[in-house]
């Protein structure tokens, strides 16, 4: 087969050996994703196996989608059906089949980072805690780790080490936030990204025939960048191969830059042990870069302890060496290499898509993005703001979503009072309480609101709710397209926005028509199967940053290092290295974090094929002020002989500006300027929750009087003060023993009378 000449020997031998367990660690740019996709082709093309029974885990749905296109190129259309995405694309798409199993919908909702803070900061809010000690942002990553690690709130408030490390941290209401955000979550109908794999492994643990399933189906199980999957998705790989054990995983040590989401290393050490019979290749060969970068690259990593020794050389030509770049200001910075990839593109015939510009922080981008606009240089951004996380496109969305799911908390403060419905604030709090009070669901509440609101809000809000309905409606009988369609016109969102004529008003505009063409471009693709809005609405919520970028125009790339894993570019930028910015100052705690620093600067070297620049500024405005910087330790540790110093630019500009001795400036101790907070929504109160009685089942109330004595199951025990009857309903003034005096609606109150 000519294909596999493709291969060096080790190569090969990975590819041929399809059957068992098989482990690639090896540098970077030596084929490991390569081996991946020429195994793939290879078990359908010469060993006949089924492309429905492969599955492979790539990082981005982008590399997903690039390695079906190459092994489409190499053994046709049959590329198509295999199991292709990242964990939470394929196993998301798992439990929309599996949901109800598990207690959820099939239509559940996926919330993205914002919703979680949202629910997060209203949860707080909720238990009257403080709002600095517990930040939306902090607590969210903690129960994320908590959950990559498949710790459940009960066992996280269980363990006496857990409780002592978040009173250490002044944080000992960690554990019940967690309750509540994982019981808020559920009643609305969603999982945030860390439960979709959490609950695959619930899944896979209660319904062994579920289990057994997927064991059957997935005959071949692929993974790359092994080394960054943490212990939720290590478990989902394991057992879905425990029956055939048909396992290949690859990845780079030297290349762990996800420690701070719960990735661990130990997973590659675990795999050895796990698969006593593992067939381990070794490929040492790069392809990828000059002699130059791979030389970089590995002093580069030397300096690093907790590495797994490997050799990595090339055949290829020295090439240049490395220039280094010295700029007064970041935004000379942006100018010059402005200018460098101006120059180099006319010099050398390259195109715009040969050039990326990697920082370590999104905010890094705007200097760069000004002087490449200058230059009438077209880029994309990937990652940061993207067209999925615009206002307008999300409130869309959210309306999309509140009709397939209306459970979803998240979606309805979004959309029930934009357009403008006069449903103010205190309103949907009122709602809130209503569902928490008589835990029922939210959609519930809405489609009663008279009973709990008066006057004009309660019959905008049933206005609100039949819209809804209507939605409903449609979004059964007609495809994704025309029920975004219909849903964008008639609440009134593409009115509202059609009505402001300023030119942010405009592009708002064309974004949601945007959006409606990247729907209609989802419907008509053939390979969609499930052309419903629920099935869309999943799809763009497992978009990864790295997948948003719909753009195929030429254009030079600007993103994190962290989302250039896995890629190469002919020539690469790495920017703003200087001390406190890469190494960051908030990954400095231990050695650890050091070294994650140090690997995470060994992937931006070796993105590069023919060309890199590393570049620093002397002075950087950040958190709002000017600043003093000093140059990056990383760059003393690379050797040498592998950099120069970068004399072309416009020196005339800076005298001076291109000297590696004598660098003016210390760094200053950067006085943090916290960020204005938004207020936190606005929401009820409440205090710890009662647990019911064993026995509790409500008792029918028709003949409740006062002083008779009830249980409710969350505010525990009360004497009954008054009934009035206002309209149809009736309605129950309670003193409760610890949560004082409530007035519940009888029809919705679930009472115990004792
Ligand atoms: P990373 O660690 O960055 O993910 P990798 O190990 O996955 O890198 P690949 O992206 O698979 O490496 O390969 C790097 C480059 O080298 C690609 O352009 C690939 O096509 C090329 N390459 C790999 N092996 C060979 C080979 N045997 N012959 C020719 N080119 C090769
Ligand atoms: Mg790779």
């Amino acid at each position: 087969m000519d294909y596999l000449e493709g291969l060096n020997p080790p190569q090969r031998e990975a590819v041929e050996h399809t059957d068992g367990p098989v482990m690639i660690i090896a540098g970077a740019g030596s084929g490991k994703t390569r081996v991946l996709t020429y195994r793939i082709a290879h078990l359908i093309y010469s060993k006949n196996v089924d492309p429905f029974s492969i599955l492979s885990l790539t990082f981005t749905n982008k590399a997903a989608a690039e390695m079906r296109h190459r092994i489409e190129s190499l053994v046709g259309l049959d590329a198509r059906n295999t199991w292709m995405g990242t964990f939470h694309s394929v196993f998301a798409k798992i439990l929309r089949v599996e949901a109800e199993k598990i207690g959820y919908p099939s239509n559940f909702t996926i919330y993205d980072a914002d919703d979680s803070k949202s629910l997060i900061r209203t949860i707080v809010k909720e238990m009257r805690l403080d709002d600095k000690v517990y930040k939306a942002n902090a607590v969210l990553s903690r129960i994320s780790g908590a959950k990559n690690r498949l710790i459940t709130w009960k066992a996280y408030q269980d363990d006496p080490y857990v409780k002592a490390d978040d009173e250490a941290a002044m944080k000992p209401k960690m554990g019940e936030i967690y309750q509540r955000y994982q019981d808020r979550l559920f009643k609305a109908g969603a999982m945030d990204f860390d439960d979709l794999l959490f609950n695959t492994n619930v899944l896979f643990r209660d319904h062994l025939d579920v289990l057994n399933k997927y064991q059957q189906r997935f005959r071949y199980v692929m993974v790359d960048e092994f080394q960054d999957t943490n212990l939720s998705q290590y478990l989902i790989t394991k057992k879905l191969a425990a029956v055939h054990q048909n396992i290949c995983v690859v990845g780079d040590d030297a290349q762990s830059i996800y420690a701070f989401r719960g990735a661990d290393i130990q997973n590659i050490l675990n795999f050895e042990k796990d698969y006593p019979d593992l067939f381990v290749v070794k490929l040492e060969q790069n392809y990828r870069s000059t002699k130059n970068i791979v030389e970089a690259a590995n002093s580069i990593i030397d300096k690093n302890k907790a590495q797994l020794k490997k050799l990595v050389w090339t055949s290829n030509d020295d090439g240049d060496l490395i220039e280094l770049v010295k700029a007064s200001s970041d935004n000379e910075e942006g100018k010059i290499v402005a200018q460098t990839i101006f120059e180099e593109k006319n010099t050398k015939k390259l195109s715009n898509s040969d050039f990326a510009i990697l920082y370590r922080t999104n905010s890094q981008s705007r200097a760069i993005e000004e002087a490449l606009r200058k230059l009438n240089l077209t880029y994309k951004i990937v990652g940061g703001l993207s067209f999925y996380q615009r206002k307008e496109i999300k409130d869309l969305m959210a309306y999309m979503r509140f009709t397939v799911n209306p459970s979803d908390e998240e979606a309805f403060k979004r959309i029930v009072n934009y357009p403008k419905r006069g449903i103010g604030n205190t309103s949907v709090d009122k709602l809130l309480i209503a569902a928490f009070d008589h835990d029922m669901p939210l959609w519930e509440v809405v489609q009663n609101s008279h009973s709990f609101l008066g006057g004009r809000a309660a019959s905008q809000l049933a206005d609100f709710a039949t819209m809804i309905q209507a939605f409903q409606i449609e979004v059964e009988r007609k495809d994704a397209f025309e029920a975004a369609n219909s849903i964008a016109k008639q609440s009134g969102l593409l009115r509202e926005l059609y009505e402001d004529k300023t030119i942010e008003g405009l592009n708002r505009y064309e974004n949601v028509q945007e959006l409606l063409n990247a729907i209609k471009e989802y419907v008509d693709n053939e390979e969609n199967e499930d052309k419903s809005l629920g099935a869309f609405l999943q799809e763009i919520a497992l978009l990864t940053d790295n997948d948003r970028d719909k753009d195929t125009t030429d254009a030079i790339t600007l993103m994190t290092i962290h989302s250039s894993k896995g890629l190469e570019f002919k020539q690469v930028f790495v920017v703003g290295m200087e001390e406190d910015l890469f190494p960051s100052q908030m990954m400095m705690q231990s050695r650890e974090d050091l070294e994650e620093e140090r690997r995470l600067f060994y992937v931006a070297t070796t993105r590069a094929m023919d060309k890199l620049y590393f570049s620093y500024a002397l002075t950087r405005y950040r958190y709002g002020r000017l600043l003093n910087c000093e140059p990056s330790r990383f760059l003393e540790e690379v050797n040498p002989d592998c950099i120069k110093v970068n004399k072309k630019v416009a020196a005339k500009d800076m005298p001076g500006a291109f000297r590696r001795e004598g660098l003016p400036g210390s760094s200053e101790s950067t006085g943090f300027i916290g960020i204005k907070k938004k207020p936190a929504s606005r929401m009820p109160t409440q205090m710890k929750v009662h647990t019911p009685s064993p026995d509790f089942k409500p008792s029918n109330t028709n003949n409740l009087q006062a002083e008779q004595l009830v249980e409710h199951p969350k505010f525990g025990f009360g004497k009954v003060q008054k009934i009035e009857t206002e309209g149809l309903n009736r309605k129950a003034t309670i003193q409760f023993e610890h949560f004082g005096e409530k007035t519940l609606l009888l029809s919705f109150a679930k009472l115990r009378i004792i």
